[in-house]
């Protein structure tokens, strides 16, 4: 581990027990956690305030797609905020006019209207509420292995654990299976077999639960905490068609997929489909300023053409993050990130990470595109059997919590999910730093490899 100048453990006490005392954090036991206070951030590394530097292999929770304190985001928001710190969202103010044309710019096909939100999880909120309004029906379908946001309506979409505590089961909301070969659930060999089985399954689902009580389908494009399946080809075509057919909106959910985190600017671009609602957030601004929204196609636009959107936020469009989004972009640009995360991804991830799987069992599949990917890890490659069950705790989860700390001793921080690894660093993280991360995991997946059989 490289180790970081100027530590000092005594601020780095008084911001822990400061934590420990008032911070109430997300999704967990209070009293179970012990949370790394965190100095500094600078590009692809952070550091503690004991001297120990991590390479981040998170970006957060996926969204500093550009590093950390980022010059030209930096300075934006430093002139923005002594420019016009805010402005109400009635009004039309500079950097939100701005950040607007340069995502519509970006975005897929006719969507072409945005409309800002706080974060992820309110833009699907408001994604649901526009397609709903729009067809003037009530039912949404999402998929199991999916992640939509912490709030009502976009945790009731969700299909993972973290939406079992709060389901009301009255949202409207009907699941069903997405394409995922190596677990599939459809019995097939072949990606091609996946493809269309899923597309069968949906299409049955669709017609058994009415298709004319369908508003939405919201899919991730490609699913991301769930475990980064990139959809087969053809898949997301095959939604579009089934949604064209039954008068169905769809929704693509970048959030975690959008802004270069797939080498294109959205994940749609890969498969050349464009939805009907497209929701974003985190790296519309690597997270600088909280910043999420909702891009409309032309179509749904029109349906609020003449009557009210019935929906809003204080803070829709804040200048302040508005300008980071400018910036943001801008400077993705200028650097060239995205296609830097796509042939990085190309070059040296996915041979390096295939490398990786033939030298350890533990591995079970190597997935991605761009700079997403997942290692699945099992305990034994025959059987598929996940390294650890589905959503363990405690010591049912032993051998993840192994392969973590094995990886922070070597001074990575690794992003772990039941019994994957993702491999998600900023999209500009250099070849350099790549491979730096690169060995320590290899070291922390010999960890890992002990619990196989
Ligand atoms: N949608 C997807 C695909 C996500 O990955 C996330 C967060 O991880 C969300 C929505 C929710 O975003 P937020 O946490 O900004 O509300």
């Amino acid at each position: 581990m490289t180790p970081q100048p100027n530590p000092n453990p005594q601020v780095g006490a008084a911001v822990k027990a400061a934590d420990r005392a008032h911070v109430f954090h997300s999704w967990s036991a209070q009293e179970l956690i012990d949370p790394l206070p965190v100095a500094g951030a600078e590009g692809s590394y952070f550091w503690d305030y004991d001297g120990n530097r991590y390479l981040d292999f998170t970006s957060g929770l996926v969204y500093t797609n550009i590093g950390y304190q980022h010059p030209k985001v930096v300075a934006a928001i430093q002139e923005q905020a002594a420019k016009l710190t805010t402005f109400a969202p009635a009004f039309a103010v500079e950097s939100r006019s701005e950040a607007a044309r340069l995502i519509a710019e970006r975005t897929p096909g006719d969507l072409d209207k945005i409309f800002f939100t706080n974060a992820g999880a309110d833009a699907v909120e408001h994604a649901v509420r526009m397609a709903r309004l729009h067809t003037g029906r009530p039912k949404v379908m999402s998929a199991y292995r999916s992640y939509h946001g912490g709030t009502h309506q976009a945790i009731n979409v969700t299909g993972d654990p973290r939406r079992w505590a709060s389901d009301t089961a009255s949202s409207g909301v009907v699941r069903f299976w997405a394409p995922f070969l190596y677990r599939s659930r459809f019995y097939a060999e072949t990606e091609a077999q996946e493809c269309e089985r899923a597309l069968q399954h949906l299409e049955d689902t669709i017609v058994f639960e009415g298709a004319a009580s369908i508003a939405a389908i919201i899919l991730e494009t490609v699913p991301g905490t769930a475990g980064i399946m990139v959809p087969p080809p053809g898949y997301l075509a095959g939604v579009r068609a089934l949604c064209d057919r039954y008068g169905i909106v769809l929704v693509f959910d970048e959030v975690m997929a959008g802004f270069g985190r797939t080498g294109s600017w959205f994940a749609a671009d890969l498969f050349d489909v464009t939805p009907d609602l497209l929701t974003f957030a985190k790296g519309v601004n690597s997270g600088y300023v909280p910043l999420g929204g909702v891009a409309i196609s032309a179509a749904i636009a029109e349906t609020f053409a003449r009557r009210p959107y019935p929906g809003g936020l204080t803070y829709s469009g804040h200048p302040l993050a508005c300008a980071a989004a400018v910036a943001t972009i801008n400077a993705m640009e200028e650097e060239g990130i995205v296609e830097h995360a796509r042939t990085l991804g190309e070059q040296v991830v996915s041979p390096a990470l295939h490398d990786l799987a033939e030298r350890h069992p533990s591995i079970g599949e190597v997935r991605g595109v761009g700079m997403f990917w997942a290692l699945e890890l099992v305990k034994n490659r025959e059987t598929r059997e996940p390294l650890v069950p589905y959503n363990a705790t405690g010591e049912a989860n032993t051998a993840m919590a192994a392969f973590g700390a094995a990886a922070k001793k070597q001074g990575l921080w690794p992003f772990i999910n039941m019994n994957r690894t993702h491999v998600v660093p900023a999209c500009n993280i250099t070849e350099a730093e790549f491979k730096e991360g690169l060995a320590a995991l290899d070291t922390a997946l010999s960890v890992a490899d002990e619990y196989t059989e």
